[in-house]
């Protein structure tokens, strides 16, 4: 996916450095391909576990993707994560059991860190971010930073890969009619559980109706997400969910299929209208991999299809189709969103899209082996 044309060119006099955590992974190499040609973002450092480090990138990834590895990310040499890299800002494409830690010390070296990993989400200071949803929610960072004394680092995540979906839906019901309570069912790909992933024997012509911690997530992260920030905490949203998570032998693409009851009476019409009309403001629509539409609406009765509905706005729109009345609830639907696209590096590029938008990133950033472990919390780092 090469990043929008609806870019300002002179907006930054320099691009700013990125670095990737994690960047040997299915998602590390999402990033990868995206920052390739970025107009604001140039890659200069990747990292990964000791299996990987000190071998050049195109030597230690196992790249799955249908481009090649591009020329400049494939001759880096993969470092391990500590936080010395030559970067302004880092991506955190980290496997959970190593994400908490690895981030918290990138962030008190100095670092803005944007992560995809679960471990920081619904912490009481850390922004759980979908920028179309709960831009306000970047008023937290100077609160975490002094709460943690982390001088100009800080950390901000991205959503588990169904709530991304799920939650840009619900966003535009929530502003039109408001919400009580839903009901939702995952359908979820492979690509979803990383690489390897799931073993072939375990998945082909099958489905798998559990997948760890993850109905969990889908139940408390869109309470963080459609809440607010009230200038010292996260006010949940209050919604009632109950999910079912399953996985399914498609290689890209989560398909959920929602019930949902709203606070206002509303006829279908005007649902898929409220979907249809949900547009980003300017501001939104100037970062380089936002789309202007972010729900697109299907009519036929038969869609939307991971095969054939993936990619729709580069892979950051959710895909709606099959609005309904719902004899239980109001309303239902089938939404699809890309998990490794919407819900996962793409997110995660236009997280540091609007934190670069919004003056969060810096090229001066002092470099790292200068900054102390922990900073006082008057002391500003240029
Ligand atoms: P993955 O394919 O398993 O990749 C994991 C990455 O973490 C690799 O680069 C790996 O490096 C690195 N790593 C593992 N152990 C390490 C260690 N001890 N020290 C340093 N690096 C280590 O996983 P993924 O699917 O890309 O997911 C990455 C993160 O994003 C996870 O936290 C996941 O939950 C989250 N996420 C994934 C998706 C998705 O759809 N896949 C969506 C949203 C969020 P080596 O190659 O060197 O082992």
């Amino acid at each position: 996916m090469s990043p929008a044309a609806n870019f300002d060119h002179s907006k930054f006099e320099q691009k700013f450095r990125a670095g990737i955590l994690g960047a040997t992974g299915t998602v590390g190499q999402r990033l990868v391909q995206l920052l390739d040609g970025h107009p604001w973002f140039e890659l200069t450092e990747v990292a990964a576990s000791e299996r990987s480090s000190g071998k050049q990138y195109s030597e230690a990834v196992k790249w799955h993707l249908d481009t090649p590895i591009p020329a400049a990310a494939a001759g880096l040499v993969v470092k391990d994560l500590d936080p010395t890299l030559d970067c302004d800002f880092v991506f955190s494409a980290l496997d959970s059991s190593v994400a908490g830690p690895a981030e918290e010390e990138f962030a008190r070296a100095g670092y803005p860190v944007v992560s995809n990993s679960k471990n920081h989400r619904m912490s009481p200071d850390v922004p759980l971010l979908i920028p179309e949803v709960n831009a306000a929610h970047l008023d937290a960072i100077p609160v975490q930073q002094k709460n943690r004394g982390y001088g100009s680092g800080f950390i901000v995540t991205n959503p588990n890969c169904s709530a991304a979906g799920l939650v840009l839906v619900l966003k535009p019901l929530a502003d039109e009619f408001g919400l009580e309570k839903m009901f939702v069912v995952t359908m979820q790909a492979v690509s979803g559980a990383g690489y390897p992933g799931v073993p072939s024997l375990d998945i082909l012509g099958n489905v798998v109706p559990f997948i760890s911690g993850e109905e969990e997530k889908m139940e408390e992260e869109p309470q963080k997400l459609l809440g607010r920030w009230d200038g010292s905490r996260f006010v949940e949203a209050g919604l009632g969910i109950s999910a079912h998570c399953n996985r399914v032998p498609v290689e890209n693409g989560h398909l959920e299929c929602l019930s949902v009851s709203l606070k206002k009476i509303a006829t279908l019409c005007e649902v898929r209208e409220a979907l249809r009309n949900f547009t980003v403001s300017d501001e939104l629509a100037a970062l380089p991999t936002a789309v202007k539409n972010p729900v697109v609406v299907l009519d036929e009765e038969n869609r939307p299809q991971p095969r054939r509905d993936v990619n729709a706005g580069n892979g950051m729109a959710a895909v709606v189709g099959r609005v309904r009345e719902c004899p239980l609830l109001d309303v239902k639907l089938t939404l699809l969103s890309h998990n490794l696209l919407r819900g996962a590096a793409g997110a995660a590029l236009l997280n540091a899209e609007l934190l670069a938008s919004r003056g969060f990133l810096s090229r001066s950033r002092v470099s790292a082996s200068d900054v102390p472990s922990v900073v006082p919390v008057s002391q500003e780092i240029p």
